[in-house]
């Protein structure tokens, strides 16, 4: 322990050593991939717990033919290089790439990058209907959906995401639009029924939101959703670049159903 006002950074030997420490009543703050947490310790953190050495326990990235799970520390480059990602999930992986840096990628964490919820790969986790495991020494809240669940308190961390991969009916869509906006979606069209769309758009600075206008649009079978889309991405896009966004996102999705039929 340093002196007053001293930093002290911790490295956990294990996730129950972790927990543990999390639950002692001390201020701490958690530094995963630290690209954001460091930029933001300020001058009162004096308590960091750094998650590095769970790498063990904590860093992969697991693809099967029906689902993905991975450790909280897996890379935003695992993701984007994992060939059972590329297959089963290209969402994912195009959002991973798509995300940051090649630099910021190698660092980046993937539930650093979920609890700061900005950007390309917390909108595709959303699309995805992703799942994640929170854990505290006093138990743990698998299963939490990405879209409903709390962030996590003072002692919890996020230790896994589950992804459970779309069948083969299903289309995946990423556009990398302008403005840092990202669209992430999934799509089903089964027979004679009509088309189920989840549709999620984020931004550099903004988390991300249901495109809900878009979806019932594209369900209805009606062409020109570009109303639609421009009124689903208004809190997120400057309405002098509203045409340039609205026409790069309807194109991606024209492109995704023609490959469909
Ligand atoms: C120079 C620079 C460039 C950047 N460029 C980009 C960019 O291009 N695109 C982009 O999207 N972002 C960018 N960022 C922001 C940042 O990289 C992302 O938010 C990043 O994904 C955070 O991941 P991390 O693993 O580094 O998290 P950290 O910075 O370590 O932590 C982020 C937050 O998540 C919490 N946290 C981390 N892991 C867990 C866990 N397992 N359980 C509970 N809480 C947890 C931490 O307490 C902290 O509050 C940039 C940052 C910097 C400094």
């Amino acid at each position: 322990m340093k002196g007053d006002g001293a930093l002290e950074v911790v490295r956990a030997p294990n996730l129950e050593k972790a927990l543990l420490l999390l639950s002692d009543g001390r201020p701490w703050r958690l530094l995963a991939g630290g690209t954001h947490a460091l930029d933001d310790l300020g001058a009162r953190a004096t308590h960091v717990l750094s998650l590095q050495s769970l790498r063990p326990e904590l860093r992969f990235v697991f693809v099967d033919a029906h689902r993905f799970r991975a450790g909280a520390l897996a890379t935003l480059r695992d993701l984007a290089t994992s060939a059972g990602v590329r297959e089963k999930l290209p969402l994912l992986s195009s959002a991973a790439r798509a995300q940051a840096t090649l630099a910021i990628q190698h660092r980046a964490t993937l539930c650093g990058t979920l609890v700061e919820g900005l950007g390309a790969v917390p909108a595709a986790l959303y699309a995805l209907d992703a799942t994640f495991d929170v854990r505290s020494s006093l138990g743990s809240r698998p299963g939490q959906t990405v879209v409903t669940a709390r962030r996590p308190g003072p002692s919890e961390l996020l230790t896994h995401v589950h992804i459970a991969i779309p069948d083969g009916r299903a289309r995946q869509v990423f556009a990398a639009a302008p403005e840092g906006v990202s669209v992430a979606g999934v799509l089903v069209k089964a027979r004679r029924r009509p088309l189920a769309a989840r549709l999620f758009a984020a931004s550099e600075k903004a988390r991300p939101l249901r495109l809900l206008r878009t979806e019932q649009a594209m369900a209805l079978g009606r062409g020109g959703w570009a109303n639609a889309i421009t009124k689903d991405l208004d809190p997120l896009v400057p309405a002098r670049r509203a045409l340039a966004v609205t026409a790069a996102v309807a194109q991606h999705l024209s492109e995704a159903l023609a490959s469909m039929r």
